[in-house]
């Protein structure tokens, strides 16, 4: 379905900017078409949009907070209306099939509600009366937060900053990734629009512009989804001035099988299958590496097999049967396929799962077909690295000793999940580093936006979702007014 291209453009203080330089976005089922043009905007361009966001804080931060939830609700009211266009503008330049575009737009949806819930819970001032007279604590806005986002869930990953910093007195300037910078900005222009001029600001355009976002005096915190190499320059550009941060990093999010698990449960296979390869496979959380107990090891795969090749139909992102569409870019693609090629060639077996759908799309297309991986080492870069794409390897161990430590041997430890009976699986969970761990289920299928949604180690800093995310974009600010004024313990 080849449309014309549509342009999108910087909003600065609430006015759209016309940009000279403007970056084409393909569609990554047919790369020769070109769905629109994003502006490359200027570092001047960045800095004109933080000033506008450091001089709307001024009033905004001393908005009332009924008067910001209204005005998200009434935002969310439009992205409800404009889903349809939305989802196939996001399918799109994204490559995930339409269901999967809806998707991320409910849950996106049902976090700025959350977020307009919850908020007055979060900023209420609280006092405190006590033997040495009262204290009230009030939770403020920080300033200006520069918001960076990936190109895998561009939406849902704007909008898990866009609420709480909005509904929180703060202001924004918002930086899409160029993979897929089109559908976001029709949602922060759909916000902004709801907003003052200058309370939500957006740009677009490559590292320059990030690293302005992450190091201009002006920015009070960052909030970054993103790798891991990305966020290390960010935390150094950070530092002169301290910022403050919410960092949401890379994974290598481990499944682990227990011996307990039953393998003729299908809609549980259907669920694990699910966590490897939704959105081919490009999503933070998930299950990159599978661990099974070795007592049904074999059995597992062939129903894994059965399971998966149920699932996986690959093709077009808008034909209904298909649920895996093409990967994002072509960089993408050829990072995966070297790891693959990797462990085949050093004698890892690699078995192609799910049927071709649309078969004249896949040449030309950046299409993947998802591969299941069995006998790689623990430690070949198929297990130890973060594919972000449609393959999964599987295999064995022996003892909950073993699958523990290598699942905590990782840099990473953002999702993780425990399949067999449940009170077992949990006991597993707990020893498991990692920012969530669910139960007979991963990825998406377990994500509960009413709680916090973080890594460990080196998959983040803080949390997002929850009243622990919304909390976030506040600072802690104690008046105390003590009735014992001087100090017995000083002498006169
Ligand atoms: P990326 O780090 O390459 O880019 C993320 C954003 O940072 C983009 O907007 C990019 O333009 C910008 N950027 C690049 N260099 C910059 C710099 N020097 N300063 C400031 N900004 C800069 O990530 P990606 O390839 O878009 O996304 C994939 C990665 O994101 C994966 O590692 C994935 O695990 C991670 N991710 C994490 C989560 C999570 O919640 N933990 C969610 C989704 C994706």
């Amino acid at each position: 379905m080849s449309k014309e291209p549509i342009i999108v453009h910087a909003i600065i203080d609430g006015k759209k900017v016309e940009t000279e330089n403007k970056l084409p976005r393909e569609n990554p089922t047919h790369p020769d078409e070109i769905v629109g043009y994003a502006p490359i905007n200027t570092k001047e361009e960045a800095i004109r949009a933080i000033d506008a966001a450091y001089n709307a804080f001024k009033s905004w931060a001393w908005s009332d907070v009924e008067d910001r939830i209204a005005r998200m609700k009434r935002a969310i009211q439009k992205i409800k209306d404009a889903t349809p266009e939305i989802a196939e503008l996001l399918s799109r330049e994204h490559g995930k099939a339409l269901y999967d575009a809806e998707g991320e737009i409910a849950v996106s949806l049902m976090w700025m509600e959350f977020a307009c819930d919850h908020v007055k819970n979060v900023v209420t001032p609280q006092e405190k009366k006590h033997e040495n007279g009262r204290t009230i604590i009030t939770f403020d806005p920080i300033g200006v937060v520069s918001a960076i986002t990936p190109w895998n869930y561009p939406i849902s990953l704007s909008t898990i900053k866009i609420a709480p910093a909005l509904l929180t007195g703060n202001t924004m300037v918002l930086k899409p990734s160029p993979f897929a910078p089109l559908a976001v900005s029709r949602v922060a222009e759909i916000i902004a629009d709801e907003f003052p001029p200058g309370v939500l600001n957006l740009v677009h355009g490559e590292a320059d512009v990030g690293i302005e976002l992450t190091s201009n005096e002006k920015v009070a915190k960052i909030a970054f989804t993103g790798g891991t190499k990305t966020a290390k320059s960010i935390m150094k550009a950070a530092s002169e001035t301290i910022k403050k941060m919410t960092l949401e990093l890379g994974g290598n999010d481990a499944a682990i099988v227990l011996e307990d698990f039953d393998v003729n449960d299908e809609r549980a296979l259907r669920r694990m299958v699910i966590s490897n390869f939704l959105t081919a496979g490009q999503i933070c959380m998930i299950a990159k590496r599978v661990y099974v107990h070795r007592s049904i090891y074999k059995e597992f795969v062939e129903k894994y097999i059965e399971a998966a090749n149920k699932w996986i139909r690959v093709g077009d992102p808008f034909n209904p049967d298909v649920t895996v569409g093409p990967v994002n870019n072509k960089n993408q693609v050829k990072y995966v396929q070297s790891l693959i090629e990797d462990a085949k060639s050093k004698g890892a077996e690699v078995i192609k799962l799910g049927k071709i759908i649309s078969p004249d799309l896949m040449e030309n297309g950046y299409f993947l077909q998802p591969t299941l991986v069995l006998g790689a080492d623990y430690h070949d870069p198929i297990v130890a690295e973060e594919q972000f794409g449609p393959t999964v390897p599987i295999l064995p161990f022996d003892d909950e000793e073993q699958v523990i430590a290598l699942h905590n041997e990782s840099i990473y430890g953002l999702t993780s999940s425990v399949w067999g009976e449940v009170e077992h699986a949990i006991k597993v969970a707990r020893r498991i580093e990692a920012g969530t761990t669910m139960i007979n289920t991963a990825a998406i299928q377990g994500l509960d936006v009413r709680f916090p949604f973080g890594g460990v180690k080196q998959s983040g800093v803080g949390r997002e979702y929850g009243e622990e995310g919304l909390k976030s974009y506040t600072e802690t600010h104690v008046i105390n007014i003590p009735k014992n004024l001087d100090l017995p313990y000083i002498p006169e």
